[in-house]
């Protein structure tokens, strides 16, 4: 059996219901709500992170006053003194989570207490002040209670949820901020593979890394994906859709995607992932992927994978069926690994469409939530 993860841990207590957590983040008028027409247009052609609800929550944090100046605000730019700590240092984290619409028009989500315990280590690690679970919630409720009207519900659609903090205090001088804002936006999203899971073609970087030992690999923050931009537009530019990074310490043993964490289905039926070394970001959509396959009695495991066994393995046919998976995406099959020297084929199998199904079959009601992972928000 695998041992629980802190985080799995932390996301398996209990929490408020929605309606207990209500108006923690007091509502603001709003003078001009999107107009139908808007609205109608947005839902013709939802695509992914491109469409803006019409709130946002947000919160201020400064010593004195701790987390304060809680509402849901009309969303829209904000005002930042260019000598903002977070434009310079980067001190900043982030979250990615979904809303979803189910048949009855009831709004959910989905283990949204994993995203709370990881926002505030993420935080902890950036010396950022933790928001108190019942805020991180509360923020979720009130945001998605307001914007209702944005929670899509044609299949594979959700309103795809930012929680972000980052410094905002106006200094110059290289220490951790003494002001923060913490804010929610949220982006009615449309299915990622709207004609079924489309395999991807990815490059393994052997001169780029994400993260390295004792930095931030682990933790959900921008410096990361910066450190992982070049690397992706040279993939892009060589047909490449995604990246697949290995460890900085050998160069040897593959990590994750630049914003993915990777699995590896064998043709003997188990299944493996590169174990959580403090490089790699402790997916949500990992954890159940490990949860469900082993509760249904799929021998999984979590190890150091080398990239030399990954291509002698598809080579020899040990390894079946590739897939990388997060929040975004929920679950997307590896069609190609590529680098300067060898190119395979992936085989695109079952299992990696059938976790799909499984995932998104519990995200949407359509199957029993064993786990205790839905979170209701609104009644319909
Ligand atoms: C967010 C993220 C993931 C996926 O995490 P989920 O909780 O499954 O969405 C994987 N890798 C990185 C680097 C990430 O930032």
């Amino acid at each position: 059996m695998r041992q629980p993860t802190e985080l799995e841990i932390f996301s398996a207590q209990p929490v408020a219901s929605a309606d207990e957590l209500a108006g923690t983040f007091v509502l603001q008028p709003h003078e001009a709500l999107k107009s139908d027409e808007e609205h109608d247009r947005v839902f013709s052609h939802l695509g992914f992170g491109t469409d803006f609800s019409d709130y946002m929550a947000h919160a201020t944090w400064t010593a004195a006053e701790g987390w304060h100046a809680k509402v849901v605000e009309p969303y829209g730019p904000l005002s930042l003194d260019p000598a903002g700590s977070v434009l310079h240092y980067g001190q900043e984290v982030f979250e990615g989570m979904k809303a979803y619409r189910h048949v009855d028009g009831s709004i959910w989500t989905f283990r949204p207490t994993y995203n709370a315990a990881r926002i505030n280590m993420s935080c902890r690690r950036l010396a950022i002040p933790e928001i108190p679970v019942e805020d991180f919630m509360g923020s979720i409720v009130d945001l998605v209670r307001a914007d209702a009207r944005w929670v899509p519900s044609a299949p594979g659609s959700s309103l795809y949820l930012r929680p972000f903090v980052f410094a905002s205090e106006s200094f110059l001088g290289v220490r951790a901020a003494s002001r923060y804002e913490y804010l929610v936006i949220a982006s009615p999203s449309g299915a990622y593979f709207p004609n079924g899971l489309k395999p991807i073609n990815v490059w393994v970087d052997r001169d780029y890394h994400r993260a390295g030992p004792g930095g931030m690999g682990d933790v959900k923050t921008g410096g990361n994906y910066a450190a992982s931009l070049l690397p992706k537009v040279q993939a892009h530019d060589a047909g490449y859709d995604e990246v697949l990074f290995l460890d900085a310490a050998t160069n040897t043993n593959i990590d994750e995607l630049g914003g993915m964490n990777v699995f590896i289905v064998m043709a003997d039926g188990s299944v493996k992932t590169p174990k959580l070394t403090g490089n790699i970001l402790p997916g949500g959509t990992r954890s159940s992927i490990l949860q469900f396959l082993e509760s249904e009695g799929t021998p999984v495991s979590e190890e150091t994978i080398s990239l030399q066994s990954v291509v002698d393995g598809l080579a020899s046919g040990e390894i079946s069926e590739m897939f990388a998976c997060g929040t975004a995406a929920v679950v997307t099959p590896i069609g190609r690994l590529a680098s300067a020297d060898f190119d395979v084929a992936v085989p695109v199998g079952e299992k990696t469409s059938a976790i799909y199904e499984e995932l998104t079959a519990i995200q949407l009601g359509h199957r029993e939530d064993r786990f205790g992972w839905l979170y209701k928000i609104a009644d319909a």
